[in-house]
Formats: structure tokens, C-alpha cells, sequence
């Protein structure tokens, strides 16, 4: 376990224990009542500003003084966003504040979860904290579609997407996501027990063609049975899925019966 890593469940226990024990951190609390005070005497600020090519920037002004300041981009406006950004930039604080006196992070860091490992250590870190692993595993009592999803990511104040991988990445259950567009996979993730079943999506493949989503049937939000042979080779599968506003993707569920 990662020194980050071992930081956040120390963060997830003493808001549990001490804080208002909801599921869902206060990124802006916990830095303050949490993190700050066990830091040693270095403290941090948040500041809102407009930044050109980055969304979140974590720096020591001064090399004189103990005061450290994050930046958030004033142009993020959807929320889960920028509680994403906020937590990044804290995980650079909190386990790599003494290796470097600046990050500067754009989208690229902010999805690197295994190429640079400064950015995929404050991915991590991001992800535990909103999505803490013991609350995202209870949801495998429920079959992962997008009620299920949506709900998870209410409670977390986090995308749909970031949701779908969370709970993929943690489950013990068959289940997979893709995000595709024009018939197309862009890209999509099976749950190991989901891959060793043959469950898998590659960029560029064709959507299965005897899928809901590609039949492009009306009501697909609400999970139905599809039969072997399209999902996956040997079990058939419920499949759910909803078309997002921006950009035209389909976001399509699938949950492996088997
Ligand atoms: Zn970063």
C-alpha cells in the first residue's frame, strides 16, 4: 500500500469516526481539519483561478516559507470535475509536496492512472478518497446498469464515468462498460471475473451487432437480457445503456449472467 493510499484511509476513518461520517468526503473540510493539522506546520490554501492549459496546479510560492497554494481552474464548472481536480492536487500535497515545489496537471495527468508515477499516485489517491473501495463493493449486491451507476455517482459527486471504472476496477461481479460512438467502441473496461468469462472491449471494434445498443432501441435505459453470442461468447448478459448529451457517446452496461 502506497504512503497516499494508507494517508486516504486515514483520511475515510477519521471522517467516519470523528466527522460527519457521510459517504461522500468534503475534499474542502477534510484538507482543513484532516490533512493540515497533521502536516507538520506546512499549511496549504485553495485558490480559484483561469488557467490556459492546466485544470489543477499544486505549488510552494515562496521557497522561504512553509505555505503551499492549489489552484483549481475557475473554467471547470461541472462539479464532480473539480472535486476530482481539488483531490488530485491535495494527493500532491499530502505524499509529494518534498520531491517537487510545482505540479502543474491537465486532463492527461488527471486520467493517468499508470504511465507518470507522481500524477497516477494522485489519481489513486483522488479515486480512494471519493470512491472509498468497502462503499463502492456494496453495490455488487445490485446489477450494475445505469440506475445503479447514476446512483453511485450521486452519492460520490462523481461522473458516471469515473463511476463505472471505480466499481469495475473493484467488483467481484461480471460486469463491463464501453463508451462508444457512431457504432463504434471507443473504449470500455471488464471486471476481471467479467474477462476471464471473455468479456472484453477493444478501441475500434464494432459495437456488437445484435446489441441493444446497436439495434439502437428506444428505451435503453432500463436493463434487458440479451442472449449469448453477443456480449459474450457463452453466458448472456443484461445490458443497459443511455446517450450523453455532449459529444454524441453511448455509454452501454452490461452485466454478465453466469
Ligand atoms: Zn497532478
Amino acid at each position: 500500500m502506497t504512503k497516499l493510499i494508507k494517508e486516504a484511509n486515514r483520511i475515510i476513518t477519521l471522517w467516519r469516526s470523528h466527522g460527519p461520517g457521510t459517504p461522500r468526503i468534503d475534499i474542502n473540510v477534510a484538507l482543513n481539519e484532516i490533512v493540515i493539522p497533521s502536516s507538520g506546520g506546512d499549511t496549504v490554501s485553495i485558490v480559484e483561478a483561469d488557467f490556459e492549459s492546466f485544470e489543477g496546479l499544486m505549488y510552494r510560492p515562496s521557497p522561504q516559507k512553509r505555505s503551499w497554494l492549489i489552484g483549481v481552474n475557475r473554467k471547470i464548472t461541472y462539479t464532480p470535475r473539480r472535486n476530482f481536480t481539488l483531490a488530485h492536487e491535495v494527493g500532491h500535497f499530502v505524499g509529494h509536496r518534498t520531491l517537487r515545489e510545482r505540479f502543474e496537471c491537465g486532463p492527461e495527468a488527471l486520467n493517468d492512472f499508470d504511465v507518470e508515477p507522481l500524477e497516477a499516485e494522485a489519481n489513486d489517491f483522488a479515486a480512494h478518497l471519493l470512491m472509498p473501495p468497502d462503499l463502492v463493493r456494496s453495490y455488487d449486491d445490485r446489477r450494475f446498469c445505469v440506475e445503479s451507476v447514476t446512483e453511485l455517482a450521486d452519492e460520490f459527486g462523481v461522473s458516471k464515468l469515473a463511476a463505472a471504472y471505480r466499481w469495475i476496477n473493484l467488483s467481484r461481479r461480471h460486469i463491463g462498460f464501453c463508451q462508444s460512438r457512431d457504432g463504434y467502441v471507443i473504449n470500455g473496461r471488464a471486471s476481471k471475473s467479467a474477462f476471464s468469462k471473455g468479456l472484453f472491449f477493444r478501441g475500434q471494434d464494432e459495437l456488437p451487432p445484435q446489441s441493444r445498443t446497436a439495434l439502437a432501441i428506444e428505451d435503453l435505459s432500463n436493463p434487458e437480457l440479451v442472449s449469448e453470442g453477443v456480449w459474450c461468447r457463452f453466458y448472456p448478459a443484461y445490458e443497459s445503456a443511455y446517450a450523453t448529451g455532449e459529444g454524441d457517446y453511448i455509454y452501454t452496461f452490461v452485466d454478465l449472467l453466469g
